[in-house]
């Protein structure tokens, strides 16, 4: 892999990697709850709104949401966009905007492509924005069908390459999983590329 990491267990047990001067965490739970700078929503190419992350986003931000979206118009897939968080309260100040892909194992490799840039489109962002702490859900493993174990490593390494670039106004991204079952595949994901 290439990348100078460290796998640590954090004060409550959950599984983090040091990269450079940045740090990557996975937890069990919702996303809007996660009191980061920026929360990540897996939003569709609309930017309509939807059920999954994007239900819950939506109605814990209100429809003030909508209103911050719509100028965009949609968002390409495999990119992202950044608004204001509406009524979630502070610290989180931005929602990014990310579109996954739609799975499909013919065009696996594309699918692979399409998520990845939707991770680091949407760090880029977060750099503009000067935000230190970001939480991601697993984009594309619902309703879109990416399969989570092919996902994770994908979703991490985009993490990991940005933190390790240093320069970097994002020190923290937590990945928020919605089950133990994904937890534990993100567990193994982020423990087989810290030994990389
Ligand atoms: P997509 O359309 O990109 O597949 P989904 O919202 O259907 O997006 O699912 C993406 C992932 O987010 C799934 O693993 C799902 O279990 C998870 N998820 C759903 N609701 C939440 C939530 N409130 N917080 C964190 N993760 C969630």
């Amino acid at each position: 892999m290439g990348i100078a990491c460290t796998f640590e267990r954090a004060e409550d047990g959950m599984p983090e990697i040091v990269v450079g001067a940045g740090r990557i965490r996975l937890v069990q739970g919702d996303i809007v709850q996660a009191k980061t700078d920026a929360i990540v929503n897996a939003a569709n190419a609309s930017l309509a709104g939807g059920g999954g992350v994007d239900g819950a986003i939506h109605r814990a931000a209100g429809p003030e949401l909508y209103e911050l979206t719509r100028p965009f118009g949609g968002c390409a897939t495999g990119s992202a966009v950044i608004t204001g968080a509406g009524r979630i309260p502070l610290p989180t100040r931005f929602i990014v905007h990310a579109v996954g892909p739609r799975y499909s194992t013919a065009r696996d490799a594309e699918c692979a492509a399409l998520l990845r840039s939707a991770h680091e489109v949407s760090l880029r962002l977060c750099e503009e924005k000067a935000v230190e702490s970001v939480a991601f859900p697993a984009i594309s493993t619902g309703v879109y069908g990416f399969p989570i174990a092919r996902a994770a490593p994908i979703a991490l390494q985009a993490a990991m390459e940005h933190l390790k670039a240093g320069e970097r106004s994002v020190k923290r991204v937590v990945f928020v999983l919605f089950t133990p079952a994904d937890l534990q595949v993100f567990s193994e994901a982020l423990a087989s590329l810290g030994q990389g």
